[in-house]
């Protein structure tokens, strides 16, 4: 086995939910069997490629009501110490709780890599619950449902990138890091908050080409990766069903969600159909940036529409790509056209690239890349908490809230919790009294001032106290 995880987090956030989807039942069965000689607390989990234990620490806050019993500190401290990564859980619906504060705080001392596992997450109202986690410190909260299974892939991503591919995928090796990593504390504040850090274009970036049947996906595809190609088909491991390829656009790396060849893959035309939603859906949650690629002869659709409106829901950020461009005979008018329509239909991601590509020809597909880039680059992008309240200054000088019931709104601060896409939380005197209208004008006033078009920006309100 390579390596042990311990599922950490308050009562009721799901850990035995997520400790069942790992483990899964037959085997949790076969370990209860007589003559099995392994350690019952003990199971054997796999997430994709990924093989572990996970630490079995049902029953371990029996004794606990809303208090933070002795008992179970030291069971989960127990686990914790015992573990080589912690799946530190928090119920991303219910937003934070004092509890999850305390046993944040136990993960962190214990200096062990952590995944954030923000669970619940389909759930309604859960977006407030993600920027939140960001507060515990733990880094980028992954969003999951343990319930339904879903950000499974992105689990595994942060396992891989919380123990670097050689733990997470080794063989047993001595144990001397574990007893290190165990005696390391981490500093209270190892993060400024006001640092900007440069970006990062190191990392493969993942990117998703969707769109309707016959828009030109497969051809735009096979355009780009083109001679490049460095790698086909099911890369080693990741699930059965998921085709990335990696290729490199200039130098930059870069990891493709292959939606062609898993429709290829699809045989029979009703299964394709189901593939196509589906399909769709992995590709974008897969992804960073998402291409959608439009048939420029044929004008916006509704299911255009609601494709670009679940890239933004999920936080991914779009770029347009308005394909067969050479076969239009009157570019000019149709491109002012089309980005007229674009901007009043998707408001969400103000000035959001729009290119015009010939995936035949080839032609536009530089442009493409580049604007992919660019808008990488501002989903990333980090406002200091000095620039952002400079900024706030300057609306509550110009365009302060209004007053509700004869008493005015108060904003006391504005700090940027996340990026990927950026969110920023508000801390105000009346959250709930805060009208929508108000907290757009913020949303469009901080693109503007910070320069962040075309990605979707969330925007959180917090009581102030
Ligand atoms: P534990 O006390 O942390 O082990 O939490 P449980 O696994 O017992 O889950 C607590 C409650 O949350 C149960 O009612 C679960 O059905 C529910 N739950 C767990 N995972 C999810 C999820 O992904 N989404 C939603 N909506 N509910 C979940
Ligand atoms: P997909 O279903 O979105 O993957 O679309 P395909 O890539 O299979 O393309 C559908 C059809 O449109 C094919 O007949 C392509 O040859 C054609 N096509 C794709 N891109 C272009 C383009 O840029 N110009 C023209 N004229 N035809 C294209």
């Amino acid at each position: 086995m390579g390596f042990k995880v311990a599922i950490i987090g308050r009562p009721n956030v799901g850990k035995s939910t997520l400790f069942n989807r790992l483990v899964g039942k037959k085997l949790a069965l076969v370990d209860d069997t007589p003559g099995v000689t392994r350690d019952r607390r003990v199971h054997a989990a796999k997430l994709y490629d990924l093989f572990f234990d996970v630490i079995d620490t049902a029953g371990f806050e029996d004794a606990a009501a809303s208090t933070l019993p002795g008992r179970m500190r030291q069971q989960t401290e127990i686990a914790i110490r015992e573990a080589d990564l912690i799946f530190f859980t928090i119920d991303a619906k219910s937003g934070l709780l004092p509890d999850d504060r305390t046993f944040a705080e136990v993960v962190r001392k214990s200096g062990k890599p952590v995944v954030l596992v923000a669970n619940k997450a389909e759930a309604r109202g859960a977006q407030g619950g993600m920027l939140e986690a960001w507060e515990l410190g733990l880094g980028e909260p992954i969003p999951v449902s343990a319930e339904h299974g879903q950000g499974m892939p992105d689990l595994r991503d942060a396992v891989i990138a919380a123990l670097g591919e050689e733990r997470a995928f080794g063989e047993d090796e001595e144990d001397d890091a574990e007893i290190a990593a165990s005696e390391v504390l981490i500093g209270e504040d190892i993060t400024d908050p006001d640092a900007e850090p440069a970006y990062d274009d190191t990392k493969p970036m993942r990117i998703a080409v969707v769109g309707r049947p016959n828009a030109g996906k497969s051809t735009l595809i096979n355009a780009l990766i083109g001679e490049e190609r460095l790698l086909t088909g099911p890369e080693a491991g990741i699930t059965r069903d998921s085709i990335s390829v990696d290729w490199d656009w200039r130098g930059r790396r870069m990891k493709l969600f292959d939606t062609a060849g898993m429709r290829r893959k699809a045989k029979v035309q009703e299964k394709l159909e189901k593939l196509s939603v589906q399909d769709g859906l992995r590709a974008i949650r897969f992804a960073e940036i998402v291409i959608i690629v439009l048939d420029a002869t044929i004008p916006f659709e509704k299911q255009d529409l609601q494709i670009a409106d679940l890239i933004i829901r999920e936080g991914r950020a779009p770029v347009i790509a308005f394909n067969k461009w050479d076969l239009i005979d009157n570019p000019q008018e149709l491109l002012a056209e089309l980005r007229e329509k674009t901007e009043r239909l998707l408001p969400q991601v103000r000035g959001i690239q729009a290119v015009t590509v010939s995936a035949e020809t080839g032609r536009g597909l530089d442009k493409l890349m580049d604007s992919v880039i660019k808008t990488h680059k501002v989903w990333n992008s980090r406002v200091s908490t000095g620039k952002l309240n400079r900024w706030l200054e300057g609306i509550l000088a110009h365009h302060p809230p209004p007053a509700v019931a004869g008493r005015r709104l108060k904003i006391k601060y504005v700090t940027q919790a996340k990026t990927r896409p950026p969110g920023f939380v508000v801390s105000c005197s009346r959250p709930d009294a805060m009208p929508q209208s108000y907290v757009r004008y913020l949303s469009n006033s901080l693109r503007e001032a910070f320069d962040m078009p075309g990605v979707p920006i969330r925007m959180a309100l917090r009581t102030s106290d």
